[in-house]
């Protein structure tokens, strides 16, 4: 249960998450051009995008921590720290930026506090994806041995976490330059173009965002050649988070077209991988149902003969019996023995014995399905040679002739025997719920052991019926 999210990924993965990748590019090359044109001001805009930021980069750290701690892949927890980060830095900018909690932001900023956590958020987020990828190429394949990672992989997630708190300290206490240049005081360029190339220029945190983005791209895509599934929504994310940056570079002014993408993008980098992590709860949660369903079938099925065992037997004829007690209707017990069965595995040997069985089973069980019945009925190993057919709705009329049914498909198998008729034969004894006086499931298992009995006693290779034999 390791797999999905570091398994292979599907085509159909590789394709979904290569239109993603496409729109993401496409909604670049579509904004860039227009990137510094203005936009109404929504104020509110910036706090909404920067929470859903904090939430879900908290929550994918959240996850991939969890998904550490039950794999031990340190890649995961990797990733954790590098959304952990986001998450803290994305908090500390949020609440240092002027005039949204107080006109000069909180926590004691300074002038350029806000702006340098932004380059911090979006710096690190790639730096942090690089060391991942570094990560995971230093140390060996999971599983790892527990205690030894445990202290190391905690550490890639809490590391990050405290780094970001740092850098919040840093930026409050030191009183930086701004990392970004005055756009908007800027002497007005010659053109549209020229105004762009000058504001890529100048905006130097934005490049080196932009540079870390596609080293992380380039590692990720080198390194794990985009076979995971993980890979391939970490590169979506990073796209967006290039795209986000690109955008910031080409236009740090607020409002403007770039800047309200941008932070669209910043909620698409860390929301990406949330919905892959939820998505991938549901499938093993999926997965889990299966092989449980699975593990219950086969937990019914006899390993030998693959017709239900004894303990489905037991459970599933005591409800058949109180069902017919409750509607009133007919329930009729086949019990069948192989004759002389222990000649058989005298002559031929106990694997011979076991294919033999398996055959005698096979007929009963086809015997059952091609016969017109209520739906229910099944045919149950019920121990060593013996077999229990249990037939719901079925009066005794009709399960005597279904049983004499059964006795010659088992004859007309063919099977060589030593004993005197020359072939592998069975005989059955046939009980009704409504024909005999049954007052609980055991008196109508005796009441077809004891028609068996009978079906031995006439001769074998016949059905005996509770009371008459059909011969
Ligand atoms: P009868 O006609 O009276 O039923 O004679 P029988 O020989 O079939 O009856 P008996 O009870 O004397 O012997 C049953 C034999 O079935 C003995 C046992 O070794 C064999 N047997 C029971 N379970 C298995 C099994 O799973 N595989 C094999 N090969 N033999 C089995
Ligand atoms: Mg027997
Ligand atoms: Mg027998």
């Amino acid at each position: 249960m390791d797999g999905l999210l570091i398994g292979p990924a599907t085509r159909r993965q590789a394709l979904f998450a290569s239109v993603c990748a496409f729109a993401i590019l496409l909604t670049l090359a579509l904004a860039a051009p227009r990137a510094r044109d203005a936009l109404p001001g929504i104020a509110p805009f910036m706090p909404m995008c920067a929470l859903t930021v904090f939430t879900t980069s908290s929550i994918a750290a959240f996850l991939l921590g969890a998904r550490f701690a039950a794999t031990r892949v340190a890649m995961l927890a990797a990733l954790g720290g590098a959304y952990a980060f986001t998450a803290i830095t994305v908090a500390l900018q949020l609440l240092m930026f002027p005039g949204v909690f107080a006109r000069t932001g909180l926590l004691g900023a300074l002038p350029h506090s806000a702006a340098w956590m932004w380059v911090f958020w979006h710096g690190g987020f790639p730096a942090l994806v690089i060391v991942a990828e570094l990560v995971r190429k230093r140390l060996p394949a999971p599983p790892f041995a527990r205690e030894r990672l445990d202290a190391r992989g905690w550490l890639l997630i809490a590391a990050p976490a405290a780094l970001a708190a740092l850098l919040g300290v840093l930026v409050t206490h030191v009183d930086l330059a701004s990392p970004f240049r005055d756009v908007a005081n800027a002497a007005p360029a010659a053109s549209p173009s020229a105004a762009r190339a000058s504001a890529i220029a100048n905006n130097l945190a934005g490049l080196v965002i932009c540079a870390l983005n596609l080293i992380a791209i380039a590692l990720v895509v080198l390194k794990g050649r985009l076979r995971l599934v993980l890979d391939l929504w970490i590169v979506v994310a990073l796209l967006a988070s290039l795209v986000d940056a690109a955008l910031n570079t080409l236009s740090i002014e607020r409002f403007t077209l770039g800047w309200y993408v941008a932070r669209v993008f910043s909620m698409f980098a860390p929301g990406v991988l949330v919905c892959v992590l939820v998505w991938e709860v549901m499938a093993l949660y999926r997965q889990l149902a299966e092989e449980h369903a699975t593990l219950i079938r086969a937990s019914a099925r006899d390993a030998l003969t693959r017709v239900y065992n004894r303990s489905y037997f037991d459970e599933q004829f005591r409800q058949a019996f109180e069902r017919a007690t409750r509607s009133g209707q007919p329930l009729s017990l086949v019990m069948l023995d192989v004759d002389h069965f222990k000649h058989y595995n005298d002559a031929f040997g106990h694997l011979h014995g076991d294919a033999c069985l398996g055959a005698v089973a096979g007929a009963l069980a086809d015997t059952l399905a091609n016969t017109l019945r209520e739906p229910g009925g099944f045919v149950a190993r019920y121990g060593g040679e013996e077999f229990a057919l249990v037939l719901p709705d079925t009066g005794a009329d009709d399960a005597a002739a279904l049983a004499e049914r059964a006795r010659a498909a088992v004859e007309q198998l063919g099977i060589p025997s030593p004993a005197a008729g020359g072939l592998v034969t069975v005989s059955a004894g046939c009980a009704t719920r409504d024909a005999i006086v049954a007052s609980s499931p055991n008196a109508l298992i005796e009441a077809a052991d004891a028609a068996l009995y009978a079906a031995k006693h006439a001769g074998r290779n016949r059905v005996s019926h509770a009371g008459a034999s059909i011969a």
